[in-house]
């Protein structure tokens, strides 16, 4: 495990802290373990990029911002999901990270359309079976590169 500074203990317990307030779904639907995992990613990009040292600043501010997420007023929550989704675009965009589950579905969901294109040239009947042979391709593709990102320590 790498090191981790000061901050992220400190959001790393704040974060412990709402999920015990929280039931199972209620961490899920607040997606604190993301929270969480985009923390440790930022905190390790912080002292070479800039946009990284703002989040740190963004997360403290939205995980201290109330003592129960889902108390929030519209607008924090609003805030909340914002901080959230400006981080993990910024850590795939500009540190090449991959989420968790979203490249394996893309994969599958592009393979069936393969799959359709091609078989529709063979005869409507066909359709669903090139469907299916195209999603089980792209589901493999995906499975082979979500496991190589994770090698790679790529993973959100
Ligand atoms: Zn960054």
């Amino acid at each position: 495990m790498e090191e981790h500074s000061k901050w992220y203990e400190d959001t790393a317990v704040e974060i412990a802290q709402h999920r015990d307030r929280l039931t199972h779904q209620g961490s899920r639907k607040y997606k604190l373990g993301l929270l969480l995992r985009a923390s440790g990613r930022v905190d390790t990009f912080a002292s070479g990029c800039p946009a990284c040292r703002l989040f740190q600043r963004e997360i403290s501010r939205v995980v201290e911002d109330t003592d129960n997420l889902s108390l929030m007023s519209q607008e924090q929550r609003k805030n909340y999901f914002q901080v959230i989704k400006v981080v993990v675009k910024h850590l795939k965009e500009e540190h090449k990270l991959i989420g968790q589950r979203h490249n394996i579905i893309a994969w599958a969901l592009i393979g069936a359309t393969i799959g359709i294109v091609i078989s529709s040239g063979w005869g409507t009947t066909q359709i669903g079976i090139g469907a299916g042979v195209g999603a089980v391709i792209g589901l493999a593709i995906g499975i082979f590169l979500y496991t190589k990102s994770k090698k790679e320590g790529r993973l959100i």
